[in-house]
């Protein structure tokens, strides 16, 4: 997989995205591709911005230099503009990302890039959340970093990507370390049992009742099998019970 990033801040996303995902980058199991827009200005002042038509406050990131910076991309793949006019990102769009061979993402600034660089080359916008930040930088690296979770080859083990919180449209629920007892807060007995099946089960039950209590939204929308519904009332019965 190859990612471009088209930023003036570049440096931000290679600070970001360090761990696991930044030992892919090393590694070259993604390559990582980040072109900073300053060194593609058009004019003698170095300037990649303008006044925008029509008045109005800020200044507008010109086309000429996005349209050169872009041009210079081998393999542009999907090209994503990071923006709050966006659809909202969410984990079903990190792994119909993570499946792309080559993607491109535009960081803008101040206010926005010219809609006719849009029009000609972005093929969406996505938004990481309803709030306003500064650059779109913070916003690619959220979205790379989620997407790059869901490749094989970047988290060593697929299991837990596979149990993320929303992946099954559920919350993963509570998780424990050592010391088993802490003052007086003790790990749930059955985590210590040894016995695998049950604490599968539990940990389904504990799943689902952590989604109910604090995303009741994404509750509603799941459909539970008979036997869901059964280990979900036993792991009530058990806190009941405490
Ligand atoms: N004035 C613009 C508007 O109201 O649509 C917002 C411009 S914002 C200050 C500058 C840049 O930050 C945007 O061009 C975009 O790249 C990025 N950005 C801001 N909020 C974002 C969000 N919620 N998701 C993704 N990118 C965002």
């Amino acid at each position: 997989m190859n990612i471009n990033v088209i930023s003036l801040f570049p440096e931000i996303i290679k600070a970001s995205l360090k761990g696991l995902v930044g030992k892919a980058f090393d590694k070259k199991i993604v390559e990582l591709e980040l072109l900073d827009l300053k060194e593609f200005s058009h004019n003698e002042y170095g300037s990649v911005d303008d006044a925008p038509y029509g008045g109005g406050e800020g200044m507008i990131m010109a086309i000429e230099p996005l349209e050169s910076c872009l041009n210079t991309i081998k393999e542009t793949g999907r090209v994503i503009y990071l923006s709050p006019q966006g659809q909202v990102f969410n984990q079903t769009k990190a792994i119909e990302l993570s499946k792309l061979e080559n993607i491109t993402f535009v960081c803008g600034r101040y206010e926005g890039i010219d809609q006719r660089f849009i029009d000609k080359y972005v093929d969406e916008e996505i938004s990481i959340g309803d709030y306003i930040l500064s650059g779109g930088e913070i916003a690619a690296s959220v979205v790379i970093d989620a997407m790059m979770r869901n490749k094989n080859s970047v988290i060593g083990n697929s299991e837990s990507v596979k149990n993320d919180s929303l992946s099954k449209g559920r919350l993963k629920g509570h998780v424990y370390t050592r010391p088993n007892a802490y003052k007086n807060q003790k790990v749930p007995k059955i985590l210590l049992s040894g016995d695998h099946k049950m604490i599968e089960e539990w940990k389904i039950g504990n799943s689902l009742w952590v989604t109910r209590e604090k995303r009741p939204d994404l509750f509603k929308q799941l459909q539970l099998s008979e036997k869901e519904m059964i280990l979900l009332r036993h792991y009530e019965d058990s806190i009941k019970e405490k």
